[in-house]
């Protein structure tokens, strides 16, 4: 592994132990397992040496949102941990998310759940992936309406190089996290709605919270939680 100073690391590690305690007390407050929750570290813009304290921290699942900052940075880092897809995804981008990311999170229509199928299929893997659902009807935010959901579903319940696995979403940015509360809790609605219609699908994960957010979310249900500033500190805008 790459030098990581010894001052990246300390604040790094610092950072990461609050965070699991506060995932330990939000899950345990409802009753579930800290064990339950996957902590997605949050890497867009984040440089590889913070990353590999990250992973030295003990952080194994990481998050990107471009292509080709993640292509760079990955094959870099090139260790045995887990990359999800977070950002927007492209379709004419589709077979490099194929290639890098073990879970796409942002799947968002039919038309971009076929090409990454296609792409998977070449390849001959089985994608994971999840469907983000703009729960708050924001035009700006993107995923999928949920009126437009069970048509893509049963797209993903007759795939065999789709692997789907649950729902995430990104409601609007509140700086009170009970604001977001209602709709990370109708996400989880949605989800309990959808798996009675679509049995053979698993409807394993709800991907909902960020670094203001994630203890609401975790008692709405999360499942995992999607972590950047309070990891690494505030990004530099792009
Ligand atoms: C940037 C980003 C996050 C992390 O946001 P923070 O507020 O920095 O924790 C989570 N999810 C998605 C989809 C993002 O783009």
């Amino acid at each position: 592994m790459n030098e990581v100073r010894d001052e990246v690391f300390e604040n790094i590690s610092k950072r990461v132990e609050r965070i699991r305690e506060k995932i330990r007390y939000a899950s345990e407050k409802s009753g579930r397992s800290p064990e339950e929750i996957t902590l997605v570290a949050v890497t867009k813009t984040v440089e590889v040496e913070r990353i590999l304290a990250a992973i030295k921290a003990g952080l194994r699942v990481f998050g990107e949102n471009y292509i080709q900052e993640a292509r760079k940075k990955i094959e870099e880092i090139n260790e045995p941990v887990e990359w999800h897809f977070i950002g927007h995804l492209q379709r004419n981008k589709a077979r490099y998310a194929v290639r890098l990311f073990d879970m796409i999170e942002t799947v968002d229509s039919v038309r971009l759940a076929g090409e990454i199928q296609k792409r998977a299929e070449l390849v001959n893997k089985v994608q994971p992936v999840l469907v983000q659902v703009n729960v708050s009807g924001e035009q700006s935010k993107s995923g999928i309406s949920p009126d437009e959901l069970p048509e893509l579903l049963k797209f993903l319940s007759k795939s065999t190089s789709l692997a789907f696995r649950g729902l995430m979403t990104m409601p609007p940015y509140f700086h009170d996290p009970e604001k977001a509360r209602p709709y990370f809790s109708e996400l989880r609605h949605l989800r309990d709605r959808m798996a009675d219609k679509f049995p053979s699908l698993s409807f394993s994960e709800l991907s909902m919270g960020m670094s203001g957010d994630f203890a609401v979310a975790i008692e709405e249900g999360a499942t995992i939680v999607r972590i950047g500033t309070a990891i690494f500190g505030e990004r530099n805008r792009q």
